[in-house]
């Protein structure tokens, strides 16, 4: 007879599928031993930037049981963000594909909540907190150990039949799970596509970034000026930057993801260089006001689309 971990778990499974994400995969919480190394020297090196709640917490991001009281599992998920769109005008500043469509905040915590609803409905009294992309918690070692797939040499999480064109969340709850067996092996190989293209050289070494070289720290964290060294090097990235995905032979498994709510505003893709070298706040609100862009705020876009043009 299968435990009820065993059934629980199958049960969470099969729901956070019907929900629409991409994988599900489930790890005992405790203490990451083999990411507090990793972690530290990561940041002693300062490869964190201006990203200072990457320091905090240094403890809970290691360990969720100090994050959710009596936490027993944590729960990976992801969600495809994937699609084969792309801006019409090809000389216009670029805008990452993640961030298309409405905010994955508001849509995926949207649909964590409502897992964690169906879970308590059919198991109890679970208790639980919902993380994306929040800063606490170590995603991608996460799922690696849930076995959802490896850390590719760009610092992604990939996964064989998917890529690494998807968003990772986390449900961590007080309940005892069955456990998955970690994702063992890596299948980078001797590929080194992500290092040669990155045109920062962020990615310093396989497997390791400085995500204070990253165009996506550069364009979306940092609060500051962009240094003047990066000029010319930015490959026209306005928010974002996917180089080190679209060139991972992975992702050519990657398939269109089915969630209305990431489709591209109307006028998105269409804006044209010279368009977005002049947008205005009216603008700005109509076509990025559901938009994960608007963390940038409209100063910050226009920085980013600033620094983009040649010296004169
Ligand atoms: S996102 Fe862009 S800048 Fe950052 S590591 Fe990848 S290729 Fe380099
Ligand atoms: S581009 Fe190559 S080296 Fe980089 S993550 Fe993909 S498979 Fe690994």
């Amino acid at each position: 007879m299968a435990s009820n971990a065993f059934k629980n778990s199958l049960f969470i499974k099969e729901s956070a599928y019907k929900l629409g994400f991409l994988s599900c995969g489930i790890s005992k919480a405790e203490f990451l031993e083999a990411e507090a190394p990793r972690l530290e020297t990561w940041l002693n090196n300062n490869h964190h930037g201006e990203m200072a709640y990457m320091a905090n917490y240094f403890d809970k991001r290691l360990d969720p049981r100090l994050l959710v009281d009596d936490a027993k599992s944590v729960i990976s998920l992801t969600y495809n963000y994937f699609t084969n769109q792309s801006q019409v005008d090809p000389t216009a500043p670029k805008i990452s594909k993640y961030a298309y469509g409405e905010d994955y905040h508001t849509v995926i915590k949207e649909k964590l909540a409502e897992l964690l609803e169906i879970i308590r409905n059919e198991i109890g009294d679970v208790s639980g907190r919902c993380f994306i992309d929040s800063a606490p918690v170590l995603d991608k070692a996460w799922a690696k150990k849930s076995g959802l797939g490896w850390i590719g040499k760009n610092s992604n999480l990939i996964a064989k039949q998917q890529g690494s064109f998807f968003f990772i969340a986390e449900l961590i709850v007080d309940l005892d799970l069955h456990y998955d067996a970690e994702f063992a092996t890596d299948h980078c190989g001797s590929c080194t596509r992500c290092i040669d293209t990155c045109p920062t050289d962020a990615i310093f070494a396989p497997y390791q970034v400085d995500g204070s070289k990253c165009i996506s720290y550069l364009t979306i964290e940092l609060k500051n000026e962009i240094p003047s060294t990066f000029k010319g090097k930015m490959d026209n990235w306005a928010f974002g930057c996917d180089i080190c995905q679209d060139v991972c032979p992975w992702n050519r498994f990657a398939v269109p993801h089915q969630e209305h709510r990431f489709n591209p505003h109307p006028e998105l893709l269409h804006l044209e260089k010279k368009e977005l070298e002049e947008i205005t706040t009216e603008v700005f609100s109509r076509v990025f006001n559901k938009s994960a862009v608007k963390r940038t705020k409209f100063e910050g876009l226009k920085r980013n689309i600033n620094f983009l043009k040649p010296l004169n």
